[in-house]
């Protein structure tokens, strides 16, 4: 199933713009003036001319905990806090925040080098070294260099250096952060491996571990490393006086989405964040984490509401054990974001069927995931029904049944061709019921949030494109400039 291979869960993969070089898209760009074809206004806009001059920040932020809801569309956002407002009474912690007016925000456009929609790889690439990427490249610049990582930079400024994720480890969001990867791209997850337990990351938690495990059973590797596999070792961890680097793997591939997840074996994103935010703030010299709840943006291209609210959730718990963390102290730059939209859900019924279809989404029990496996080969009407039962509590009818086994046969059955794939007719059937609808199972060009609090939030600007996060977290951090970036600032120039 394409569902583990990569951030396209459902196999439609975005296609690079064919026929053009990445050198004559920035001579047509040039000499064509306004006249410009769509292609060459993908790279027109990015000038390095438009990007805010790095400022000082008020004061210098020992540590940067980076935040990422992967994929999180502001629907997302909106279905997980009304999700806390209902079942918690009280609302969710990023939205509580933004009402306390004690963030700086901003909208971000989220556009790759060579496409308005970005995928994770060049969305990450951006932040970690604020040159904007092609999409599927790995800190690998347009131009061919290899601009440092903020992870690796912050280790030259004497910084530990952590990263969490529900994917694997080795997946695009945490890999660009701290990996160079010329001549490849994010598939290349047995290289990004390597390179992950080469580099001097002190803390990685997350999956992956069939990619990390090779490379582990071979002589003197795993020695650096104290590896924890479930949840009960990394409680363990908590207390170890160990002075090697963590390194979590939960799962084989990616963490279970937190409606499937065994509770006494994987951890949740908030045991991990804690776990991490310990053992770094040990360091003297401050620390560099990124979180990142990946699977929302699985779920989101499954169009999977539940799935897609459950994983949110846990992101925002995290955030609120962040915020524990960072309580009374001054010395910490939080950034909450995301690296694109995905998928765009909304609710989108009016009065009581809107109400009663949004407590049809939170008495779900398992993701849709876990339906298609549960399903396997046989797909008949009857099995159908009591997966989709057993997981949402929803009693399809005859109809809904009947399309989506011809739609399971191949049939088209949604007028949006990229609908194809079965996760996406089942979760537009089920919109039926939840009154939450997808747009597409795709990534989206929308603007995105990004809120910040702590030392350094305030040279945040109220509008910027991905990449110009960088540098007010370079400035923020007042990390020296090095060799390799400012090769890098070239690149766009
Ligand atoms: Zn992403």
């Amino acid at each position: 199933m394409a569902d583990e291979a990569n951030t396209s869960g459902n196999g439609l993969e975005f296609d690079e713009p064919g026929g053009l070089s990445r050198r004559s898209f920035i001579g047509t760009a040039a000499s064509a003036g306004v006249m410009l074809g769509v292609a060459g206004a993908v790279r027109m806009p990015f000038a390095r001319a438009d990007r805010p001059a790095e400022s000082r920040p008020a004061r210098i932020a020992k540590n940067l905990i980076f935040m990422v809801s992967d994929g999180m569309s502001m629907g997302t956002l909106q279905l997980a806090d009304l999700q806390c407002r209902l079942k918690r009474g009280r609302a969710s912690n990023w939205v509580s925040l933004i009402e306390s007016g004690e963030v700086t925000r901003g909208l971000v456009d989220t556009r790759a080098a060579d496409s308005f929609v970005t995928d994770s790889a060049a969305a990450s690439s951006a932040w970690s070294t604020g040159v904007l990427h092609d999409n599927r490249k790995i800190s690998w610049a347009p131009d061919g260099s290899l601009p440092e990582t903020l992870l690796m930079r912050a280790k030259a400024a004497g910084k530990a250096t952590g990263l969490v994720t529900t994917t694997r480890l080795s997946h695009a969001t945490p890999a660009a952060f701290c990996v160079n990867l010329p001549d490849g791209n994010r598939d290349e997850e047995d290289r990004i491996a390597w390179q992950m337990l080469e580099r001097p990351v002190d803390v990685m938690l997350g999956g992956g571990a069939r990619f990390f495990d090779p490379f582990l059973a071979e002589p003197g590797v795993a020695d650096p490393f104290e590896v924890v596999r479930d949840r009960t070792q990394l409680e363990t961890s908590r207390d170890s006086p160990s002075g090697k680097r963590l390194l979590g793997l939960f799962s084989r591939s990616h963490m279970a989405f937190e409606l499937d997840r065994d509770l006494t074996e994987e951890p949740w994103l908030p045991d991990m964040t804690v776990a991490a935010l310990e053992r770094l703030a040990r360091h003297p010299d401050g620390f560099v984490l990124q979180i990142e709840a990946g699977r929302v943006d699985h779920a989101a291209h499954y169009n999977d509401a539940p799935g897609l609210v459950g994983d949110q959730v846990a992101f925002d718990d995290a955030l609120g054990s962040v915020l524990e963390f960072v309580g009374g102290r001054d010395d910490t730059l939080v950034v909450i974001t995301t690296d694109h939209g995905n998928a765009n859900p909304g609710l989108t019924d009016y009065g009581q069927r809107g109400i009663d279809g949004f407590e049809v989404l939170c008495n779900a029990q398992r993701s849709l995931q876990w339906v298609v496996r549960e399903l396997g080969r046989e797909w008949t009407a009857p099995a159908l029904r009591e997966a989709v039962r057993a997981a949402t509590t929803i009693d399809l009818d005859p109809e809904d049944v009947d399309l989506l086994l011809r739609a399971r046969r191949g049939e088209r059955v949604d007028p949006l061709h990229m609908r194809r794939a079965e996760y996406g007719a089942i979760g537009q059937v089920l919109a039926n019921y939840s009154k939450v609808s997808f747009v597409s199972p795709n990534h989206t060009a929308d603007f995105v949030e990004i809120s910040a609090m702590g030392p350094g939030c305030e040279l945040l600007p109220g509008f910027m494109r991905i990449n110009d996060v960088h540098p007010v977290l370079v400035s923020a951090l007042d990390l020296p400039p090095t060799a390799a970036t400012e090769a890098g600032a070239e690149v766009d120039g």
